[in-house]
């Protein structure tokens, strides 16, 4: 394992933002995990875990830390595995354990990289999460999302390396604690797991999940022509391919070019709001989009009826925000969750910024916006 010293992090981010970290590691096996982790308790240095750096906020300056980039690389193939995921969707559980392929990918994989190879398979499951920048061993903190799927629906199991007793330990998906964009990883219970591999269960002979409106619009105009018989019949014959296309279509149209601006992607959780609240909104802008979500609470044994609410919906027509633009920073035209830079702007300046917004957002609907871009902290 090499351990390199004053190193820049901004070039590992794609906000390109972030001081100069003491020590880098980049380990590609557990072992040396083992050892950078050692060699860090030895000189009382803070961790940093980082995967491909595209949900990360890295503050300015020097940071006495060591920061560890996953490279663990593998990926397994395993045929005719038995579901035993609690979250099926439908269509999904039909079918016995040779329709399944179990994919076990190691944290530091590109998580498009799997994409491209399950979809080269012919496999279903992940393709509506194509183009999703970063490593697999990120999917499960933030719980990944986009177009109707989330990484939870496809989760069998987690594999961490538990600092606080220094072992491997697997987490169901259950012990996960997926939410939206959320996950044990992101609580102090999970603090401490550092992600080594995640198993998803891929379908070989499944539906395409055309739930969310832009993709089905897409679709749609391929097979204006057709009668509904005969679009029905082409439907059935999409392959994980075609679908894949038609998201990197969608998402060339709404997320900047990488290469122009900083950026990590949507900035803001979408806000989730009580039933109440949102039909108090709705009276005020009729249009407000809104989608129901129930919760279920194991403790209170509670139900609460919620709506998740389309923050880049608020900040376009409540709060008049799309493309607003500060100093070096904006709400990227296209998208305005997406906040951009220009490569000048500093850590502090984001945090300024990303405060505004959400002093705007309050200020018109009342409603409290979390962040959805990780705050680099070190995990001892
Ligand atoms: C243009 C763009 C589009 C995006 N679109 C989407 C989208 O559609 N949907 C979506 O959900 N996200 C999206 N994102 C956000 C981001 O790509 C994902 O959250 C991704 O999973 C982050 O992966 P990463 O490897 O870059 O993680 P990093 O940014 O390196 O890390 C993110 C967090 O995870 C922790 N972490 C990373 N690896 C590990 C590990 N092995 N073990 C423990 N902790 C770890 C880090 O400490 C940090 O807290 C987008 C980002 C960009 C820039």
């Amino acid at each position: 394992m090499h351990i390199s010293e004053h190193i820049s992090l901004k070039e590992l981010t794609t906000l390109k933002i972030g001081g100069v970290a003491r020590y880098l590691a980049s380990v590609s096996e557990v072992s040396e995990l083992r050892e950078a982790l050692h060699f860090a308790e030895e000189r009382k240095l803070p961790v940093i875990i980082l995967g491909g750096g595209s949900n990360v906020l890295i503050a300015n300056g020097e940071i006495n830390s060591l920061v560890i980039k996953i490279d663990i690389k593998g990926i397994e193939w395993k045929e005719g595995a038995p579901p035993t995921l609690p979250t099926l969707k439908r269509g999904e559980g039909k079918g016995g354990a040779e329709d399944f392929v179990n994919v076990i990918a190691s944290a530091g994989e590109s998580w498009d990289g799997l994409v491209v190879e399950a979809v080269r398979r012919g496999l279903w499951g992940i393709e509506n999460l194509s183009g999703i920048p970063g490593t697999v061993g990120a999917t499960p903190i933030q719980n990944i999302g986009a177009y109707g799927v989330e990484i939870k629906d496809l989760i069998e199991w987690v594999e961490v390396f538990d600092t606080k007793v220094g072992i491997v330990r697997r987490l169901s998906n259950v012990e996960c604690g997926f939410a939206y964009r959320d996950s044990i990883f992101k609580h102090p219970e999970g603090k401490g797991f550092i992600v080594l591999r995640v198993a998803l269960r891929l379908k070989k002979g499944g539906i395409p999940n055309l739930a969310y409106r832009d993709l089905k619009e897409i679709f749609n105009s391929q097979f204006s022509i057709l009668n509904e018989r005969e679009k029905e019949e082409r439907q059935s014959r999409l392959t994980p391919q075609d679908v894949r296309k038609a998201v990197l279509d969608i998402r060339s149209k709404k997320f900047p070019d990488l290469g122009k601006f900083g950026t990590a992607g949507s900035f803001f959780k979408n806000p989730i709001i009580s039933k109440e609240r949102f039909d108090e909104l709705k009276k005020r802008f009729p249009n407000l989009p809104g989608f129901p979500l129930t919760r279920f609470d194991l403790t209170s044994g509670e139900r609460s009826n919620l709506v998740k609410v389309p923050l880049a919906w608020i900040l376009d027509n409540v709060c008049n925000l799309r493309g607003y633009e500060r100093g070096n920073v904006k709400l990227f035209e296209k998208q305005p969750i997406v906040l951009v830079q220009n490569g000048l702007a500093s850590s502090e300046e984001i945090e300024s910024f990303a405060k505004e917004i959400a002093t705007r957002v309050k200020e018109k609907t009342g409603i409290d916006i979390e962040w959805e871009v990780q705050k680099v902290k070190s995990m001892n």
